[in-house]
């Protein structure tokens, strides 16, 4: 797979035609979606890594950092890499001796962000040594650069803390009334929540606030509001983690958000914060444009998954290019590549690839796949990068 590959030309393609067009499709999936975060494109010969490494919060260490553009990585994330250049080969073979972890850092504008996420190697495979090897790690803490040390060029390093993550139950858990303890339940459902009010408000009576602004604090209360705007996502095969910090990473991961505003989310301490940002980027269907010209390509509730992991996973390509990658079932706006499909280095096993470019300013925005073994359904779909769109509001210029 192959951002930069040029197309022997393009042919124009009424994609509406071309897509699959209803969700009930969409959610009629006889791939199986557990293959996707195996990363089988970059080969099987894994060698697992033994061990965890859990890092002490607060403390303060050097840190070996990987900085990419638009390359941020959340806690929960798989990364798979692809290694080419020696100096980034020599600094993941230390880590790998090492404690096998690295920062991962976002980088846009010839700037770089100041804050990042701790990657811990957990599979490695050496191929030929001239072409480099293959990795996949997975997002951990969060952390604060405190100073870059540049050693010698491309040697990037940086003296790095070990930022908290803060869990807060629900409210009332200090101040609760015992004589009311039997009439508590642990809610899961919007009825559940309802009931519960009525105890609540009792518990509030004796606190400086009414029980509503409590509730605007309520992780089980804000991650039950995220789980209904991402109902569609579930249904369609997807598992959403219950956990609230679990889920506020993983809508920070899934949900098409520009660097920015990832970078807001990676920088509170609390998932409560998060996900009271992440229910504001729900609460509309947003559309997705293309980031050059904006023309009209989709919207998020276009967005299927086609892996476990959730509708939105990082790839990576022969080059070492990473790419999170989003996929929908239906697109529009979009031309594609003359070149014949093919199956190479497919991250979806069963389907191959064309590149699929903005039919008005021509930019790469990502692929169609098409399914090439019988029994597959869907029988294509897009992935498009999250780097090629801009999630807006409809309406919105
Ligand atoms: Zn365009």
């Amino acid at each position: 797979m192959d951002i930069d590959m040029e197309s022997d030309g393009e042919s124009s393609e009424s994609s509406e035609n071309q897509a699959l067009g209803c969700p009930e499709e969409a959610c009629a999936v006889t791939f199986d979606l557990n293959i996707p975060p195996m990363h089988t494109y970059l080969g099987s010969n894994f060698e697992a890594l033994r061990g965890r490494t859990l890092l002490d919060v607060g403390v303060c260490m050097h840190l070996p950092l990987l900085v990419k553009e638009s390359v941020m990585l959340f806690p929960g994330q798989t990364l798979p890499m692809t290694v080419i250049d020696r100096p980034t080969k020599d600094m993941l073979m230390t880590c790998i001796n090492n404690n096998r972890t690295l920062g991962v850092v976002c980088s846009g504008h010839d700037k770089m962000a100041s804050i990042g996420t701790t990657a811990e190697i957990y599979e490695c495979m050496y191929k030929d040594p001239a072409q480099g090897f293959h990795l996949k790690a997975k997002g951990r803490q969060r952390f604060k650069i405190i100073r870059v040390a540049i050693k010698g060029h491309d040697k990037i390093g940086a003296t790095v803390r070990i930022l908290p993550e803060i869990t807060l139950g629900p409210p009332f858990l200090d101040e609760r009334l015992a004589p009311l303890d039997h009439l508590r339940i642990h809610p899961t459902t919007e009825e559940d929540f309802k009931k519960q009010e009525k105890v609540e408000n009792l518990d509030a009576a004796v606190t400086p606030w009414p029980a509503w602004v409590y509730r605007q604090y309520d992780p089980l209360r804000l991650s039950l509001k995220i789980r209904q705007h991402l109902q569609f996502i579930e249904d369609r095969g997807s598992t959403i983690p219950e956990d609230p910090t679990d889920l506020s990473f993983w809508v920070a991961q899934n949900v098409l958000l520009d660097d920015n505003e990832r970078v807001v989310l990676l920088n509170d301490d609390c998932a409560i914060s998060r996900l009271q940002k992440e229910i504001k980027y729900l609460v509309d269907d947003k559309i997705f444009v293309c980031c050059e010209c904006n023309s009209y390509i989709g919207k998020r509730s276009n967005m299927f998954p086609m892996s476990k992991e959730g509708p939105q996973g990082t790839y990576c390509n022969p080059n070492g290019i990473i790419l999170d990658t989003v996929t929908l079932y239906h697109a529009q706006g979009l031309k594609l590549s003359r070149s014949p499909p093919t199956t190479e280095y497919t991250w979806f096993p069963g389907y191959a690839w064309t590149i699929a470019s903005c039919n008005n300013c021509g930019i790469q925005l990502g692929w169609k796949f098409t399914a090439v073994e019988q029994h597959l359904k869907p029988r294509s779909f897009w992935g498009l990068t999250r780097k090629s769109l801009k999630s807006k509001k409809k309406n919105a210029n």
